[in-house]
């Protein structure tokens, strides 16, 4: 795994978390399966079928493959990638994932079942660089960057543990830990599987991107002409309230975000998604509302208001429900779509990085997990 090196207020990274751990086939393009030397190059495709279709874990499952060539695969890769898979079922149905990496790191996934379809929340970083003052991922400090097969493989860990084919899943959210825009080519690889007809044959259609919010990547990701959903972490509608709590404000102001925003969809990308974590004082006045209708006049735009779902020393407090509904009504009378999002699994850590924050315990056991815990701004995060 390379060192991460500081590039302005986020983080890049050189090499990959495969430098260390061999690859594991989950790591590998659909193109670049190993098929046995000498041998038909069904094989490939059969073993495509055990990992992707039929979501075989383990090479001894994969019975109609030849047994010397499962012996050669298991001399240069794994499977598998996590070391232990942990599941807290919340009474919502929803259920959190923690998982830990064969380097011992965590991070976490969200399976929900919706009515009619299946949909899984995924990371990937174990962590965050970005450090939104708000999220329980960004005070968690930043581990490391999944590699391609560790993304890929949440959503295979996830139906097996549930008990159903991962193409059973038909809807994936790149919104668990980490700013995926900052693990790109892990992250693109991933969706590439995911869509990929060999693959989970997965529509682009029904994957959603998150990001907080950088122009450079958000037009690179425009270039590669798949139909994704994009959603935007703004947060704020002004500057100096979005500096307070998302450190990339300073890097990357809000005029650049919307301008690559237009670019993204003058390149035929589909409406975005701006989130908006809902802040007690900070974020919900309702001139707030009306600024943020203002900053995305001409764009196609459907807001999800999120209820913050307070985590210990946060330093944030929820809108009241009232508060919520009149800044809904502020939006859709100004003629922007918008809804409120009820995050799943409240009772069992909501918002990503929860679980991962409170398994660490103290600072010495987020040492130990692989995160270092981000210490608060003097004067706490309302500062
Ligand atoms: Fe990272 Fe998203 Fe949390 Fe910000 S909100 S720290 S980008 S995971």
């Amino acid at each position: 795994m390379g060192r991460p090196t500081r590039v302005g207020p986020c983080v890049g990274y050189i090499g990959a978390v495969t430098d260390v751990l061999r690859p594991t086939l989950f790591d590998l393009a659909l193109d670049d399966l190993p098929t046995p030397v000498g041998g038909p190059p069904y094989r490939g495709r059969q073993l495509a079928e055990w990992l992707y279709v039929h979501g075989a874990r383990d090479l001894n499952a994969m019975s109609s493959l030849p047994r010397a060539w499962r012996a050669e695969l298991a001399a240069t890769h794994d499977v598998d990638p996590f070391r232990e898979v942990r599941r807290f079922p919340s009474w919502d149905r929803s259920v959190r994932y923690l998982f830990t990496l064969r380097d011992g790191q965590r991070t976490e996934a969200v399976y929900m079942p919706y009515e009619g379809r299946k949909t899984v929340c995924v990371s990937s970083m174990v962590g965050c660089p970005a450090g939104c003052a708000f999220c329980a991922t960004g005070a968690l400090g930043f581990g490391r960057n999944l590699s391609r097969g560790e993304i890929v493989a949440q959503l295979l860990a996830v139906a097996w543990h549930e008990g159903f084919g991962p193409r059973e899943i038909r809807n994936v959210v790149l919104m668990g830990m980490g700013e995926a825009l900052l693990n790109y080519d892990a992250a693109l690889g991933a969706i590439r599987t995911w869509i990929d007809p060999r693959g989970l044959d997965l529509s682009p259609r029904r994957i959603t991107l998150s990001t907080v919010g950088l122009p450079a990547r958000i037009r690179r990701l425009a270039a590669e002409k798949l139909p994704l959903v994009l959603a935007v972490s703004l947060h704020a509608p002004d500057e100096v309230t979005r500096r307070r709590i998302i450190p990339t404000a300073h890097a990357h102001p809000l005029d650049e975000i919307v301008a690559s925003l237009h670019d993204w969809q003058a390149q035929g990308g589909r409406r975005v998604t701006i989130e908006y974590t809902m802040l007690a004082g900070v974020n919900d006045r309702l001139e707030q509302a009306r600024a943020l209708a203002q900053l995305l006049v001409g764009l196609r735009v459907h807001v999800n208001l999120i209820p913050f779902n307070p985590w210990p020393d946060s330093g944030f407090a929820a809108t009241a429900r009232d508060g919520l509904r009149a800044f809904e009504a502020a939006l859709t009378g100004a003629g922007v779509p918008t809804s409120i999002r009820f995050s799943r699994g409240r009772d069992t850590g909501g918002a990503c990085g929860q679980l991962a924050l409170r398994d660490a315990g103290g600072a010495g056991d987020a040492a130990a997990s692989g995160v270092g815990r981000r210490a608060p701004p003097s004067g706490g995060p309302l500062a």
